[in-house]
């Protein structure tokens, strides 16, 4: 198995057990839980549980500056302490909302930065995400919320869809048109809004995998001038940072997404195929299923490989236009393989897979449930898009 991590150093070494003895204490049962898919109340107050005490600690802000609520530690403490997240299968790694701490981090000001990035780090306040509309999923620039200056405010019109897990946020950071007759790219900026602000109403829209998305609509909402991130009509950038550009930034690359979601579930499945007997035979004797692990297990060394060079390039300082090829290229490649190993696992429990609960639910029913959040990939942008990326800006083909 792929073991490049170079943690061989005794405070390496250190960090790594100081990292499972915490684990150990605050999550004694590995517990799969994911935010997007999950509307339970009692998962969530336990997740954020977990979270806050993570928070507490400061690890959610390992490798930010100490000025703001960082600890100021070195990119491969976070990637350690990933790793050993990720082996712990740890409810949704990262919390919900870290998004904009990388958005305040790279173009937030000081006074931006103080008010908000403590309650990111420590998981008391939450962030949801306003970018996709009905009429602007992949092509993203054809968003029509707009914003303009009345004074001392922004005025913010519009409606925003499949925001995930809104309705627990308080605040979201929001897209919006701020120079309508600019070229479309260039005219859009961020805004951080307060939930509870006068003029936002918010519908659901349920996921088949038992979570929720959200309708959002923006009625003139108010938001005081200094609420806009970064510079006016320059939000592209920093979208394009937000759609896993931030996984590039050398003060933070991270495991990536088929850590979170892959491995710890695969894991679960091999152990099952050890312990569970069909027809007087172990399941993990059985040569078809021997021959799906194997060729699972395959396709998530590539994804790790393709994280490591990442992380890589990161380091490197060198974040250039291959870099964000590969990146591209990772996020193709897991969200293709998501649906394929969910369904693989499927076939691999059998039909008892679809029962849910009782004594014949097998692994709790979270395979079933992970076959349909499978289908939830395109979240953060399709896979179809991702290989247009890939083509255009890492290819050099014509779009
Ligand atoms: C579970 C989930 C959570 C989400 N959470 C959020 C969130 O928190 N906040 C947020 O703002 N958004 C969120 N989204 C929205 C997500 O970013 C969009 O669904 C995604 O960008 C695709 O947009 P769309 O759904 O409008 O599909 P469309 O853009 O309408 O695409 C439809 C199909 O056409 C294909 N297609 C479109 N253009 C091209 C092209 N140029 N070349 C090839 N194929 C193309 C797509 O690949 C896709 O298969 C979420 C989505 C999901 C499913």
């Amino acid at each position: 198995m792929v073991d490049l991590c170079p943690d061989d150093t005794p405070e390496l070494k250190a960090w790594r057990q100081e990292v499972r003895d915490f684990l150990e204490k605050a999550l004694p049962e590995p517990w799969t839980f994911w935010y997007d898919y999950d509307e339970d109340p009692a998962s969530w107050e336990r997740y954020l549980d977990f979270w806050r005490q993570v928070g507490k600690k400061r690890w959610t802000a390992l490798t930010w500056p100490t000025e703001y609520y960082g600890l100021g530690r070195p990119a491969i403490e976070k990637w350690i302490l990933e790793e050993e997240f990720v082996n712990h299968d740890v409810p949704t790694y990262p919390v919900i909302g870290m998004h904009v701490a990388g958005y305040l981090l790279r173009h937030g000001t000081h006074e931006q930065r103080c008010k908000h990035l403590k309650g990111i780090a420590d998981a008391t306040v939450l962030w949801g995400e306003g970018y996709s509309e009905p009429g602007a999923g992949s092509d993203l620039a054809r968003l029509t919320t707009k914003a303009h200056r009345d004074g001392d405010e922004w005025v913010i019109n519009g409606q925003k869809t499949l925001g995930t897990a809104a309705h627990f946020c308080q605040w979201m950071s929001v897209l919006a048109r701020t120079d309508p007759d600019g070229p479309r790219h260039a005219g859009i900026s961020c805004f951080l809004v307060p939930l509870d602000a006068p003029g936002i109403e918010m519908l659901p829209l349920d996921n088949m995998a038992d979570g929720r998305q959200n309708m959002t609509y923006f009625d003139d909402v108010r938001v005081p001038a200094d609420s806009l991130l970064g510079d006016e009509n320059q939000a592209w950038t920093q979208i394009w940072f937000g759609m896993g550009g931030e996984r590039l930034d050398n003060a933070g690359p991270s495991l990536g997404p088929h850590a979170m979601r892959i491995l710890p579930l695969l894991n679960r499945v091999i152990r099952y195929c050890r312990q569970t007997t069909r027809g007087g035979r172990r399941l993990g004797d059985d040569p078809v299923v021997r021959q799906q692990l194997g060729e699972l297990m395959v396709g998530v060394e590539a994804l790790k490989l393709q994280a490591y060079e990442l992380y890589g390039i990161a380091q490197s300082g060198k974040a250039s236009r291959f870099g964000e090829a590969s990146m591209h290229m990772h996020q193709a490649v897991y969200k293709e393989f998501w649906p394929h190993l969910a369904q693989v696992c499927m076939e691999i429990v059998g039909p008892m897979a679809q029962i849910q609960g009782g004594k014949w639910a097998q692994l709790n029913g979270d395979i079933e449930h992970y076959f349909r959040a499978s289908f939830g990939n395109h979240a953060g942008g399709t896979s179809q898009l991702k290989r247009m990326v890939l083509a255009t800006r890492g290819l050099g083909l014509p779009r």
